[in-house]
């Protein structure tokens, strides 16, 4: 088969590799529908995380059921499946709770790379979501986004407890915090304020649901969105950036008493203890147990309630996965997704 393969900084090719074979019987091998590529592969492509080079890269995934192990149950051969960027056996304790991403006996699909025309995917039964039936062709891209980004930014809300009579805030304008907008939005949030300075993306925010919009950033910022609270602050702020002034511009947002739901994966943050002590906010994130909101988000896209496909503005072969990588790098695009 072929996949995308990371060598070095800026240096991602497709490549022949070995076909995935059933390791455990618990696998299962699918061949992918559509896969992309995740803001969160622009930080090995820019060599702000160490290159383990080469290294197998992607880790959203759609596709057709093609295997499985002796022991899968559920999961059967011709079925479109859904899965999150963690394996997990969904039936743990902690899976129980709703941590899937935390599972104890994860596997992280980034080591398997799916950005590849045939993926191997461990713990099938606890891992995949099938869809009823096949979907029609239009509807991949909102499955696929469902696999990351969308999961991402409902966890982001749900962590943030957006609702009814919330005025809640997303930090950052890519492909996960405008689904945070949208997630918001399914959430009942009253008023969604998108941090955002790019006409296209404050587009797409306005279509998912954001009331209004912040072009202010850092310190700001904050001001922007204490001056649209009555001087408070929101009461739930998603954050879906990762750095150290995207983290305290998303905190200092909150009103006491508020919750941050920090998503984007951070990089280098120190937080200010007494800062923090003083602040009563909330804070709760981290890797998003995706598989919690899949059901639900696979049944959403299934009945054409939500439209997350929107954040792929560019599309390509997997021919062309290091113009995926560039342009996403380059801001050209908010999200690439690869037709393998
Ligand atoms: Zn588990």
């Amino acid at each position: 088969m072929r996949g995308a393969v990371l060598h070095a900084p800026g240096d991602v090719r497709l490549e022949a590799r070995d076909d995935p074979t059933i390791v455990e019987p618990t696998d299962a091998i699918i061949r992918l529908s559509a896969t992309c590529v995740c803001g969160s592969d622009l930080w090995p492509y820019r060599g702000i995380e160490a290159v383990q080079g080469p290294a197998p890269m992607g880790h959203e995934y759609v596709g057709i059921v093609e295997e499985v192990g002796s022991a899968v149950g559920t999961i059967k051969p011709g079925q479109f499946v859904i899965g999150s960027f963690w394996a997990s056996d969904n039936t743990c304790e902690i899976c129980q709770a709703g941590y899937q991403s935390s599972c104890i006996h994860r596997e992280l699909m980034g080591t398997i790379g799916t950005q590849a025309e045939l993926a191997r995917i461990p713990l099938a039964d606890g891992t995949l979501v099938a869809t009823p039936d096949l979907p029609s062709a239009d509807l991949i891209p909102s499955f696929l986004a469902a696999s990351d980004v969308l999961g991402t930014g409902w966890f982001g809300a749900v962590a943030a407890e957006a609702g009814p009579g919330k005025t809640v805030a997303v930090v950052g304008d890519g492909a996960v915090g405008l689904l945070a907008v949208l997630a918001a939005k399914h959430l009942d949030a009253e008023r969604i304020i998108a941090m955002s300075r790019h006409a296209p993306r404050q587009q797409l925010a306005l279509e998912y649901g954001a009331t209004d919009i912040v072009e202010e950033r850092g310190g700001e910022g904050v001001a922007r969105i204490k001056e649209l609270t009555s001087g408070l602050g929101a009461h739930s702020v998603i954050e879906a950036v990762g750095t150290q002034e995207s983290m305290m511009q998303a905190i200092r947002s909150t009103r006491p008493g508020g919750h941050v739901g920090y998503v984007g994966v951070l990089h280098d943050v120190e937080l200010p203890g007494e800062e923090m002590f003083f602040s009563h906010v909330h804070l709760h994130g981290g890797p998003a147990p995706v598989r919690r909101f899949l059901p639900q988000l696979v049944d959403l896209i299934w009945n054409r309630e939500i439209d997350p496909g929107k954040v792929f503005d560019l599309s390509l072969p997997l021919d062309e996965v290091a113009e995926g990588y560039r342009a996403m790098d380059e801001r050209r695009a908010i999200k690439a997704l690869l037709w393998p």
